[in-house]
Protein backbone atom coordinates (compact mmCIF):
# COMPACT_ATOMS: atom_id res chain seq x y z
CA UNK A 1 0.00 0.00 0.00
CA UNK A 2 2.68 2.16 0.84
CA UNK A 3 6.33 2.77 0.65
CA UNK A 4 8.63 5.03 2.19
CA UNK A 5 12.96 5.06 0.92
CA UNK A 6 15.23 7.02 2.54
CA UNK A 7 13.08 9.71 3.87
CA UNK A 8 14.23 12.65 5.53
CA UNK A 9 12.37 16.13 7.06
CA UNK A 10 14.95 18.83 8.26
CA UNK A 11 14.55 22.63 9.68
CA UNK A 12 16.58 24.90 9.22
CA UNK A 13 17.62 26.12 12.68
CA UNK A 14 20.22 29.03 13.05
CA UNK A 15 21.62 27.93 9.38
CA UNK A 16 22.17 23.82 10.59
CA UNK A 17 19.76 21.51 9.02
CA UNK A 18 17.99 19.40 12.38
CA UNK A 19 16.71 16.38 11.03
CA UNK A 20 13.22 15.17 12.63
CA UNK A 21 13.13 12.42 10.48
CA UNK A 22 16.01 10.56 9.02
CA UNK A 23 16.65 8.72 6.52
CA UNK A 24 13.20 6.85 6.94
CA UNK A 25 13.14 3.16 5.33
CA UNK A 26 9.18 1.65 5.59
CA UNK A 27 6.71 -0.36 4.10
CA UNK A 28 3.23 -1.02 4.75
CA UNK A 29 0.78 -3.38 3.08
CA UNK A 30 -2.65 -3.20 2.43
CA UNK A 31 -4.49 -4.80 5.63
CA UNK A 32 -1.66 -3.98 8.39
CA UNK A 33 -2.68 -2.23 11.64
CA UNK A 34 0.76 -0.59 12.79
CA UNK A 35 1.61 1.54 16.02
CA UNK A 36 4.39 3.96 15.83
CA UNK A 37 5.65 4.69 18.98
CA UNK A 38 9.05 6.09 20.76
CA UNK A 39 9.63 9.28 22.93
CA UNK A 40 8.50 12.50 22.81
CA UNK A 41 10.08 14.39 19.84
CA UNK A 42 11.14 11.40 18.56
CA UNK A 43 8.97 11.96 15.01
CA UNK A 44 5.89 10.15 15.33
CA UNK A 45 3.39 12.87 14.44
CA UNK A 46 5.96 14.21 11.33
CA UNK A 47 6.41 10.52 10.33
CA UNK A 48 2.21 10.18 10.66
CA UNK A 49 1.76 13.43 8.72
CA UNK A 50 4.24 12.45 5.94
CA UNK A 51 2.27 8.81 5.40
CA UNK A 52 -0.68 10.84 5.41
CA UNK A 53 0.13 13.34 2.64
CA UNK A 54 -0.21 16.38 4.84
CA UNK A 55 3.28 16.83 5.45
CA UNK A 56 5.78 16.94 2.62
CA UNK A 57 9.34 15.29 3.29
CA UNK A 58 12.70 17.29 2.32
CA UNK A 59 14.17 14.26 0.91
CA UNK A 60 13.49 11.00 -0.35
CA UNK A 61 10.95 8.83 -2.45
CA UNK A 62 7.11 8.15 -1.26
CA UNK A 63 4.86 5.81 -2.78
CA UNK A 64 1.19 4.98 -2.05
CA UNK A 65 -1.20 3.19 -3.52
CA UNK A 66 0.45 3.32 -6.79
CA UNK A 67 1.80 6.80 -7.03
CA UNK A 68 4.96 8.40 -6.52
CA UNK A 69 3.67 10.97 -4.17
CA UNK A 70 7.40 12.63 -4.60
CA UNK A 71 6.50 13.61 -7.85
CA UNK A 72 3.35 15.12 -7.21
CA UNK A 73 2.08 18.62 -6.84
CA UNK A 74 0.42 19.99 -3.99
CA UNK A 75 -3.38 19.62 -5.32
CA UNK A 76 -2.37 15.80 -6.45
CA UNK A 77 -1.52 14.90 -3.05
CA UNK A 78 -4.57 16.49 -1.57
CA UNK A 79 -6.75 14.93 -4.06
CA UNK A 80 -5.29 11.24 -3.36
CA UNK A 81 -5.77 12.09 0.66
CA UNK A 82 -8.97 12.91 -0.14
CA UNK A 83 -9.40 9.90 -1.97
CA UNK A 84 -8.34 7.31 -0.08
CA UNK A 85 -7.14 8.55 3.42
CA UNK A 86 -9.27 9.70 7.11
CA UNK A 87 -7.42 10.78 9.74
CA UNK A 88 -8.45 10.77 13.55
CA UNK A 89 -6.63 13.75 15.71
CA UNK A 90 -5.66 13.16 19.47
CA UNK A 91 -8.38 16.62 20.27
CA UNK A 92 -10.74 15.73 17.63
CA UNK A 93 -10.94 18.43 15.62
CA UNK A 94 -14.56 18.70 15.10
CA UNK A 95 -16.34 22.00 13.69
CA UNK A 96 -17.60 23.78 17.13
CA UNK A 97 -20.31 25.66 14.68
CA UNK A 98 -21.37 22.35 13.40
CA UNK A 99 -23.77 19.40 15.03
CA UNK A 100 -22.43 15.95 14.83
CA UNK A 101 -24.29 15.65 11.90
CA UNK A 102 -22.98 18.26 9.68
CA UNK A 103 -19.61 16.99 10.96
CA UNK A 104 -19.95 13.44 10.32
CA UNK A 105 -21.13 14.33 6.76
CA UNK A 106 -18.93 17.69 5.85
CA UNK A 107 -15.98 14.82 3.91
CA UNK A 108 -18.85 13.88 1.36
CA UNK A 109 -19.79 17.42 0.90
CA UNK A 110 -16.02 17.86 -0.40
CA UNK A 111 -16.11 14.88 -2.90
CA UNK A 112 -19.83 16.12 -4.15
CA UNK A 113 -21.52 13.45 -3.23
CA UNK A 114 -25.68 14.05 -3.42
CA UNK A 115 -27.12 14.72 -0.80
CA UNK A 116 -29.50 11.45 -1.22
CA UNK A 117 -26.68 9.43 -0.89
CA UNK A 118 -25.07 11.41 2.27
CA UNK A 119 -27.84 11.20 3.82
CA UNK A 120 -27.92 7.49 3.73
CA UNK A 121 -24.59 7.34 4.50
CA UNK A 122 -24.78 9.28 7.56
CA UNK A 123 -27.33 7.63 8.83
CA UNK A 124 -25.52 4.24 8.47
CA UNK A 125 -22.51 5.40 10.16
CA UNK A 126 -24.65 6.81 13.30
CA UNK A 127 -26.47 3.62 13.29
CA UNK A 128 -22.89 1.54 13.64
CA UNK A 129 -21.34 3.71 16.18
CA UNK A 130 -24.69 3.99 18.48
CA UNK A 131 -24.67 7.60 18.39
CA UNK A 132 -28.31 8.48 16.50
CA UNK A 133 -29.51 10.02 19.45
CA UNK A 134 -26.61 12.78 19.44
CA UNK A 135 -26.98 13.89 15.56
CA UNK A 136 -28.57 16.83 16.41
CA UNK A 137 -25.73 18.49 18.93
CA UNK A 138 -22.76 19.94 18.92
CA UNK A 139 -19.62 19.04 19.91
CA UNK A 140 -19.30 20.77 23.20
CA UNK A 141 -22.56 19.17 24.14
CA UNK A 142 -20.79 15.52 23.83
CA UNK A 143 -18.01 13.60 26.33
CA UNK A 144 -14.31 13.32 25.00
CA UNK A 145 -15.11 9.64 24.38
CA UNK A 146 -18.63 10.95 22.44
CA UNK A 147 -16.62 13.41 20.79
CA UNK A 148 -13.52 10.94 18.91
CA UNK A 149 -16.09 8.49 17.76
CA UNK A 150 -17.85 10.93 16.16
CA UNK A 151 -13.91 12.39 14.89
CA UNK A 152 -13.17 8.64 13.77
CA UNK A 153 -16.73 8.38 12.19
CA UNK A 154 -15.49 11.50 9.62
CA UNK A 155 -13.00 10.08 9.19
CA UNK A 156 -14.21 6.62 7.74
CA UNK A 157 -16.97 8.39 6.13
CA UNK A 158 -15.95 8.16 2.99
CA UNK A 159 -14.47 4.50 3.28
CA UNK A 160 -10.85 5.34 3.02
CA UNK A 161 -8.42 2.57 2.20
CA UNK A 162 -6.01 3.86 4.95
CA UNK A 163 -6.43 5.16 8.82
CA UNK A 164 -4.37 7.58 10.34
CA UNK A 165 -4.97 8.21 14.09
CA UNK A 166 -2.71 10.25 15.95
CA UNK A 167 -2.80 9.09 19.86
CA UNK A 168 -7.03 8.35 19.14
CA UNK A 169 -6.97 7.87 23.02
CA UNK A 170 -4.97 10.34 24.35
CA UNK A 171 -7.61 12.70 25.63
CA UNK A 172 -9.49 9.38 27.04
CA UNK A 173 -10.31 7.76 29.89
CA UNK A 174 -9.15 4.00 29.82
CA UNK A 175 -12.67 2.51 29.13
CA UNK A 176 -13.61 5.15 26.41
CA UNK A 177 -9.85 4.04 25.06
CA UNK A 178 -10.30 0.50 25.40
CA UNK A 179 -13.76 1.38 23.05
CA UNK A 180 -11.99 2.91 20.62
CA UNK A 181 -9.33 0.18 20.21
CA UNK A 182 -12.08 -2.52 19.78
CA UNK A 183 -13.65 -0.44 17.33
CA UNK A 184 -10.27 0.04 15.57
CA UNK A 185 -9.63 -3.69 15.84
CA UNK A 186 -12.97 -4.53 14.31
CA UNK A 187 -12.81 -2.35 11.64
CA UNK A 188 -9.09 -3.43 10.81
CA UNK A 189 -10.01 -7.29 10.58
CA UNK A 190 -13.99 -7.39 9.35
CA UNK A 191 -13.57 -4.08 6.85
CA UNK A 192 -10.28 -4.63 5.88
CA UNK A 193 -9.34 -1.14 6.81
CA UNK A 194 -5.68 -0.60 7.09
CA UNK A 195 -4.75 1.27 10.20
CA UNK A 196 -1.31 3.39 11.59
CA UNK A 197 -1.76 5.03 14.84
CA UNK A 198 0.97 6.65 16.99
CA UNK A 199 0.24 5.64 20.65
CA UNK A 200 2.44 5.98 23.73
CA UNK A 201 0.18 2.97 24.98
CA UNK A 202 1.51 -0.41 25.10
CA UNK A 203 -1.83 -1.77 25.93
CA UNK A 204 -2.79 0.35 22.74
CA UNK A 205 -0.28 -1.43 20.39
CA UNK A 206 -1.04 -4.69 21.39
CA UNK A 207 -4.07 -4.09 18.98
CA UNK A 208 -2.26 -3.99 16.20
CA UNK A 209 0.10 -6.68 14.11
CA UNK A 210 3.46 -4.54 14.17
CA UNK A 211 4.87 -2.08 16.26
CA UNK A 212 8.05 0.38 14.83
CA UNK A 213 9.85 2.42 17.62
CA UNK A 214 11.20 5.69 16.54
CA UNK A 215 14.21 7.35 18.10
CA UNK A 216 15.38 10.77 17.23
CA UNK A 217 14.00 10.58 13.62
CA UNK A 218 15.09 6.84 13.16
CA UNK A 219 13.26 3.72 13.08
CA UNK A 220 15.23 2.16 16.46
CA UNK A 221 13.14 -1.40 16.17
CA UNK A 222 10.03 -3.05 14.50
CA UNK A 223 8.48 -5.99 15.81
CA UNK A 224 4.89 -8.41 14.94
CA UNK A 225 2.47 -8.31 17.83
P1 LIG B 1 2.90 14.62 20.10
O1 LIG B 1 3.37 13.21 19.93
O2 LIG B 1 1.53 14.84 19.56
O3 LIG B 1 3.91 15.62 19.66
P2 LIG B 1 3.66 14.45 22.81
O4 LIG B 1 4.56 13.36 22.41
O5 LIG B 1 4.30 15.67 23.34
O6 LIG B 1 2.70 14.85 21.65
O7 LIG B 1 2.64 13.93 23.91
C1 LIG B 1 1.32 13.56 23.62
C2 LIG B 1 0.63 13.18 24.92
O8 LIG B 1 1.23 12.01 25.48
C3 LIG B 1 0.75 14.26 25.97
O9 LIG B 1 -0.48 14.32 26.67
C4 LIG B 1 1.87 13.79 26.87
O10 LIG B 1 1.68 14.21 28.20
C5 LIG B 1 1.75 12.28 26.77
N1 LIG B 1 3.07 11.63 26.83
C6 LIG B 1 4.21 12.09 26.30
N2 LIG B 1 5.22 11.24 26.51
C7 LIG B 1 4.70 10.20 27.19
C8 LIG B 1 5.22 8.96 27.70
N3 LIG B 1 6.50 8.63 27.54
N4 LIG B 1 4.39 8.13 28.33
C9 LIG B 1 3.09 8.44 28.48
N5 LIG B 1 2.53 9.58 28.02
C10 LIG B 1 3.31 10.46 27.40
P1 LIG C 1 6.61 13.26 18.32
O1 LIG C 1 5.30 13.12 17.64
O2 LIG C 1 7.40 12.00 18.40
O3 LIG C 1 6.52 13.95 19.65
P2 LIG C 1 7.06 15.32 16.35
O4 LIG C 1 7.00 14.69 15.04
O5 LIG C 1 5.88 16.04 16.85
O6 LIG C 1 7.52 14.21 17.41
O7 LIG C 1 8.28 16.34 16.43
C1 LIG C 1 9.62 15.90 16.26
C2 LIG C 1 10.56 17.08 16.43
O8 LIG C 1 10.37 18.00 15.37
C3 LIG C 1 10.37 17.83 17.72
O9 LIG C 1 11.60 17.94 18.36
C4 LIG C 1 9.88 19.20 17.25
O10 LIG C 1 10.36 20.19 18.10
C5 LIG C 1 10.48 19.30 15.86
N1 LIG C 1 9.73 20.25 14.99
C6 LIG C 1 8.46 20.10 14.58
N2 LIG C 1 8.09 21.15 13.81
C7 LIG C 1 9.15 21.97 13.72
C8 LIG C 1 9.42 23.22 13.06
N3 LIG C 1 8.50 23.82 12.34
N4 LIG C 1 10.64 23.77 13.19
C9 LIG C 1 11.61 23.14 13.92
N5 LIG C 1 11.42 21.97 14.57
C10 LIG C 1 10.23 21.38 14.46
Amino acid sequence: MLSLKNISKYYNVGGAKTYVLNKIDLEIDGGEFVSIMGPSGSGKSTLLNVIGLLDAPSEGYHYFMGEAVHQLKEKQRAALYKANIGFVFQAYHLIDELTVYENIETPLIYQDVKSGERKALVADILDRFNIVGKKDLFPAQLSGGQQQLVGIARALIAKPKLLLADEPTGNLNSKQGEEIMELFRKLNKEDGVTIIQVTHSEKNAEFGSRVINLLDGKIDSSRQV
